[in-house]
């Protein structure tokens, strides 16, 4: 079987494609190297079932070229966090809307058996309903969160318009060794990590209380072949999280750290917390890792954030003005 994963380099698609490469499938990568990292793939990178393209998704017909021959495509490619996504909405547009379309394109010339796209729990904004089911209403804050549902629009529109068997996952803060560390201030593992080696203090926001879903990558990429290799159409949407939300103190309490205290963010939800059931009972799908043995991972791989941005409250506000600018009042 061959299988391409769009943004396969990237942090969680180096990571579903060293488990397909096990699993032992073709993996042909389609990335444009632009927040993913070739070093990503260093494990992969002599097999001889594995392919890489450098292809923006905005070209289609280099798209449409890397599709050939293609039977299953995970879609991860996008354009990722929320400070940039508000100051370059376009690029978001083109990247994770345009680009999606292209590959679904790209697909359905090849006649593939299944697309499964890497959606975000963003989508959710701050939900009335915890646990937060597939049913609760969307309410995207920022450009990202919009960019990313719009992907997901199309993909089930494809599923619906031209038969093609699609799924999209609604991926809940996942982490796992190579979370993303570019030059942007982002996912909190990588600001912590980064702190911790340099002896800074922990960043965190609020009185810490505020609880997150995280999701670890191997779940996550066990979410994402179970959805390509079920015999049943799946056909929808699904959530994917650990189902039992961590607060950032306890967080800060397993990386053991001094900590300073910075103001909370607008339109931030107190709470993600993933209702299961629908994957559950679709997939059989369930998470494996514990939050502790997660954390202890992230901390047996803490040498990848040596090289990371080491965020301190002055750099941090600095770059979250256009976070308070635009979310943080009410226009109209
Ligand atoms: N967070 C924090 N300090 C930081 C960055 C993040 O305390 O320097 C907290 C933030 O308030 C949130 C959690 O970590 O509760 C996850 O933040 P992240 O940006 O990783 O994801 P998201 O807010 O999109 O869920």
């Amino acid at each position: 079987m061959k299988t391409i994963v769009t943004g396969g380099a990237g942090f969680i698609g180096s990571h579903l494609v060293e488990k397909l490469l096990d699993f032992g499938y073709e993996v042909r990568v389609v990335d444009n190297l632009s927040t993913g990292q070739f070093s990503n793939l260093s494990a992969v990178s002599g097999n001889s079932n594995f392919e890489f393209h450098q292809v923006d998704l905005v070209d289609f017909e280099s798209v449409q070229a890397a599709f050939k021959g293609v039977d299953i495509v995970f879609h991860l490619g996008a354009l990722a966090d929320i400070v940039p996504s508000i100051q370059h909405p376009l690029a978001y547009f083109h990247a994770n809307v345009h680009g999606t379309s292209n590959v679904l394109e790209a697909a359905r010339a090849v006649n593939v058996s299944r697309l499964i796209y890497a959606a975000s729990s963003s989508c959710y904004g701050i939900p009335d309903v915890y646990p937060t089911s597939e049913a609760e209403p969307v309410r995207a804050q920022y450009p990202y969160a919009l960019t990313k549902y719009l992907g997901e629009e199309l993909v089930l529109h494809w599923g619906k318009v031209y038969g093609l068997s699609v799924a999209s996952l609604r991926l809940f803060n996942v982490y796992g060794p190579r979370a993303r560390t570019s030059g942007t201030y982002g996912a909190v593992f990588g600001v912590f990590l980064a702190q911790k080696l340099a002896g800074k203090p922990f960043t965190v926001i609020g009185d810490g209380t505020q609880v997150r879903d995280f999701t670890y990558v191997s779940d996550v990429v066990n979410a994402l072949i179970s959805a390509a290799r079920s015999e049943e159409a799946v056909g929808g949407v699904l959530n994917v999280g650990s189902g039992i939300p961590h607060s950032i103190n306890q967080l800060v309490t397993l990386l053991d750290g001094e900590v300073t205290y910075i103001p909370r963010r607008p339109g931030e939800p107190d709470c993600t917390w993933a209702n299961i059931e629908k994957i559950r009972n679709t997939l059989g799908w369930k998470p494996q890792v514990s939050f502790e043995q997660g954390v202890a991972q992230m901390l047996a791989n803490i040498e990848y954030w040596r090289e990371a941005p080491v965020w301190d409250p002055e750099s941090i506000r600095a770059a979250s003005v256009d976070w308070f600018k635009y979310l943080g009042k009410k226009h109209g």
